[in-house]
């Protein structure tokens, strides 16, 4: 027990403190900077907005790594080398090359240090076929993740206080920070003074605002999962001078409205069959949906991020007796047999996500599309199914499924965001950079609100990426701000 650490059982901050580091958040990457750098002697006290840690990583499944003891022992041989010449490639070098290289090295050593904390790990997956398989699955996922970390918080004697957001940055005149101010629950002003201060806030998928600003969508894309994401922290940063980066990276899926991960229904709505958007049209190969955020920017093209997967009774039979092409993350898994899909397209249709008919006319009425656009639609993919080649997009033709035998369904789907990938930019130690690029001064930011990951898009080839570099960038953080406050 680290006696300089406190707060833990003070859920009642003082007024006025002082620390050597603040962390803002108790999500996967404010938990590991927060351990980082306790563990280096640091005296620390970490922030929190929400009653409980964990942010939107107690719903996360598994992180990247390469290297790792697991992928050893599974026979993995993806390297180092490969997993950073690939994800500089598919982000056409737009990311920043150096963090992008701290992150992928230090990984393997992270699946390490989180094992000997009491973290387990099934298997390395991928989250594509025939992908590296880089994704280390978390027994009993985020939640057991969050709680083995927040349980070493407890033993290192970190201060974490709960429903305590930070709302401003402190900073002297040469622009260093000094603290932070945090606001309880009952309103009450905390002045807590720090040598240094890590941003782990997370991104800002719940704040319509700055989505619809920083995004480039055209339309309110909603979260998926509805916690407070709201960005605050970002914006605390950019207010002392902290430059954008990457505000427009978003992680996002086509989601059927309400429906959790293990629904057979949002299941069939994402295999590859017939996708049409609100004006009635095919938009994409459907194979996208094999690498879903493929699938996210196709559908970010489109009006309202709306689509309806089209099929007929006899595919609706293939998916209950024969099972599904594409997997749901680990929840519905490849060859799932869906067995409840008749019930769930019954609680559809009555919720207004899914629709049936006798025609196709009918079922453009249904979910009001243009009858000519959709008829149109079904008649050119159905030439291409007999035709076995798909004129419009170039599906593989073992996909090509016509639409033919009534019943016609439609399960309408709608883009979602897991989670946005970009805010303040920082450098490969994770130091906050100003709008000239100058480091400032013993402010770091890690995770979901730091650019510089990504770059043009996120990409999956380093699949898991988003939660191994939340992690790995907060222990990056960890290590520097001891460096920096001379521990
Ligand atoms: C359903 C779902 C599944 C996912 N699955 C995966 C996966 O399998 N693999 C993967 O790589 N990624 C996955 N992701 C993404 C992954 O969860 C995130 O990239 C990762 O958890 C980000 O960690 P973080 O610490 O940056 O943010 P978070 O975990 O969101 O933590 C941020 C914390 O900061 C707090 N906070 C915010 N503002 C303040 C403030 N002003 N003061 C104090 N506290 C504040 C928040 O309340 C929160 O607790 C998934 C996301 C979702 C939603």
């Amino acid at each position: 027990m680290n006696s300089k650490n406190e707060g833990l059982n003070n859920p009642t901050p003082p007024e006025k403190m002082e620390t050597d580091i603040v962390v803002v958040g108790a999500g996967s990457s404010g938990l590991s900077a927060a351990l980082t750098a306790a563990s280096g002697g640091a005296k620390v006290v970490v922030f929190e907005k929400m009653p409980f840690p964990g942010g939107y990583s107690l719903f996360s499944e598994g992180m990247f790594a390469a290297e790792s003891i697991i992928q050893q022992r599974d026979y993995v041989g993806i390297t180092r080398d490969s997993a950073f010449k690939h994800h500089m490639s598919g982000t056409h070098w737009s990311a920043n090359s150096r963090l992008v290289r701290a992150f992928i090295d230090k990984s393997a050593d992270t699946i390490d240090w989180l094992m000997n904390m009491g973290v387990e790990y099934t298997n390395a997956a991928a989250l594509w076929p025939n992908g590296p398989r880089t994704w280390h699955l978390m027994k009993g996922g985020g939640k057991a993740l969050i709680q083995v970390m927040a349980q070493q918080l407890q033993k290192k004697g970190i201060g974490m206080f709960a429903e305590t957001p930070v709302v401003e940055l402190v900073m002297d005149r040469k622009n260093r920070v000094t603290g932070v101010i945090a606001r309880t629950k009952e309103g009450k002003s905390v002045q807590a003074g720090a040598k240094a201060v890590i941003i782990a806030g997370g991104g800002f998928a719940a704040n319509p605002e700055m989505v619809r600003e920083h995004s480039g969508l055209a339309f309110a894309a909603p979260p998926v999962v509805p916690m407070p994401q709201t960005g605050d922290h970002i914006q605390m940063a950019w207010k002392v001078k902290a430059a954008p980066k990457d505000t427009h990276v978003i992680l996002a899926i086509p989601c059927v409205p309400g429906e959790k991960p293990t629904s057979h229904l949002w299941s069939a709505a994402f295999q590859p069959l017939l996708w049409v958007n609100l004006d009635g049209q095919r938009f994409c190969d459907e194979t996208v949906a094999f690498t879903f955020p493929y699938a996210a920017q196709t559908l970010a093209n489109q009006k309202n991020g709306v689509m309806f997967t089209i099929f007929d009774e006899k595919v609706k039979k293939q998916l209950i007796q024969e099972g599904v092409d594409v997997s749901l993350g680990v929840f519905v898994p490849v060859t799932t047999k869906l067995d409840r899909l008749e019930e769930e397209l019954t609680r559809g249709i009555n919720e207004g996500k899914a629709f049936t008919a006798n025609s196709i006319d009918e079922l453009a009425d249904k979910i009001n599309v243009d009858r000519t656009q959709l008829g149109a639609a079904v008649k050119t993919y159905n030439r291409s199914c007999k035709e076995h080649h798909d004129k419009e997009f170039a599906k593989e033709r073992k996909y090509l499924q016509p639409v033919e035998k009534k019943r016609f369904y439609a399960v309408k789907s709608i883009l979602h965001i897991f989670t946005t990938l970009g805010g303040i930019r920082i450098n490969h130690k994770t130091e906050v950079l100003d709008t000239d690029a100058n480091v400032i001064p013993g402010l770091y930011a890690v995770g979901n609100c730091a650019g510089g990951m990504y770059g043009l898009a996120y990409d999956i080839f380093t699949s898991g990426g988003a939660l191994g570099f939340a992690i790995n960038s907060g222990r990056i953080a960890g290590e520097n701000s001891l460096a920096y406050i001379g521990k």
